[in-house]
């Protein structure tokens, strides 16, 4: 579910977010009760969930008193299985003790903070709308309340030494956090950093090979190209993802693939509210992928993870032909790329740090 609301724009942001004022994010509300209704009778039945994750944007932007509002609507419109994973995303800005509270006794279990950098330099460089000071505290206080916390931090950032990156690294772990997300500072167009580049940023690719190295010797598991976890910790909710698994996205620029249908609403508030207001899912795209795009897709989608490709299911699930298609290509991958053994061919450490470059010989 997307919550498309922030404090402020960050430069480097593509996802479409604005600031929003209480009544917006009411009427907001009203109409996800509206697009879970349409889901409903599609179904004819609750929509089934095993993970939710409520993303945005900012979601702890929305004060508790709202939160509450859509917790009850949710539990109204949604068949929540047995073992829910449930994440909402947090910033140490926005994140108050009033929402660890209201969170701790529904059904949310993992939060995901973005806390970038716990350097003050490059947090202001960043934007971003805390200090270093309000990212530990929020770390603390989401440990000691007893959720799985992850961290999103980033690298190739103005100033960056791999001093500074090991400090914020390692005070994520001595924090306590079991899930870290990190990613390279990506200049997206359309972004005013994607129109006016910032000068003088570091190549990210020591900054990626060193943090594979440190998190390893911590205990930590690669389980994807940007997710480390300890193990078991890791998120189910992005696994459904990279498994190929049914996601229904909800809200203005969500997204949604089921069954080899992908779908995205409309990415305006103004567009999803009229749409909603005419009882009418609000999809601006779709796109039914035919069976060799899916297998390619799949291909790259479980390459991403430490599992890699079970060439067994594969072939149970995409056919021998398109099976033996895309392990020729993968084939065609440097050595030192890959992993192969017992049935299954994966990414080494190696393959993970210039997978970018291999995707392309496979979509
Ligand atoms: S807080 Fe996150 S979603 Fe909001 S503008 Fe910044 S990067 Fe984008």
């Amino acid at each position: 579910m997307h919550l498309p609301f922030c404090v402020r724009k960050c430069p480097y942001c593509s996802f479409y977010s604005f600031r929003a004022s209480e009544e917006e994010m009411v009427l907001y509300l009203d109409a996800l009760e509206v697009e879970l209704a349409i889901w409903k009778d599609l179904c004819g039945r609750l929509p089934g969930v095993n993970t939710l994750y409520l993303g945005g944007g900012t979601p702890t932007v929305l004060p508790p008193r709202l939160w509450e509002r859509l917790m009850s609507l949710l539990d109204g419109a949604l068949d929540f299985g047995p073992c829910l994973e449930g994440t909402v995303e947090a910033n140490p800005g926005s994140l108050s003790p009033d929402h660890l509270h209201i969170f701790k006794e529904w059904r949310i279990n993992r939060l995901s903070v973005g806390v970038q950098s716990f350097d003050d330099h490059e947090l202001s460089w960043l934007a971003r709308p805390y200090d270093r000071h309000q990212a530990i505290e929020a770390i603390e206080r989401s440990v000691s309340a007893g959720f799985a916390v992850s961290v999103d931090l980033l690298f190739g950032l103005y100033g960056q030494t791999l001093r500074k990156w090991h400090e914020s690294v390692a005070l994520a772990l001595a924090l306590g956090v079991s899930h870290l997300s990190t990613y390279q500072l990506t200049l997206e167009p359309g972004t005013p950093w994607g129109s006016s580049p910032p000068e003088g940023l570091p190549d990210g690719y020591p900054f990626y090979r060193w943090v594979q190295w440190y998190l390893e010797k911590k205990g930590f598991i690669q389980y994807e190209i940007a997710s480390f976890s300890l193990p078991g910790k890791w998120c189910c909710h992005n696994l459904a993802y990279w498994h190929g698994g049914n996601v229904l996205g909800l809200g203005a620029g969500a997204w949604s693939y089921l069954e080899g249908l992908r779908f995205g609403n409309v990415n305006s508030y103004s567009s999803y509210m009229d749409s909603i207001a005419k009882r009418a899912l609000p999809i601006a795209f779709r796109e039914r992928l035919d069976d060799e795009k899916r297998a390619r897709e799949a291909a790259v989608l479980a390459l991403r993870t430490c599992w890699g490709i079970s060439t067994r299911n594969f072939v149970r699930k995409y056919g021998l032909d398109y099976t033996s298609k895309i392990l020729s290509l993968i084939g065609n991958f440097p050595e030192e790329c890959l992993v192969v053994r017992k049935g299954r061919v994966a990414l080494s450490k190696k393959g993970r740090r210039v997978a970018n470059a291999l995707w392309a010989d496979i979509i």
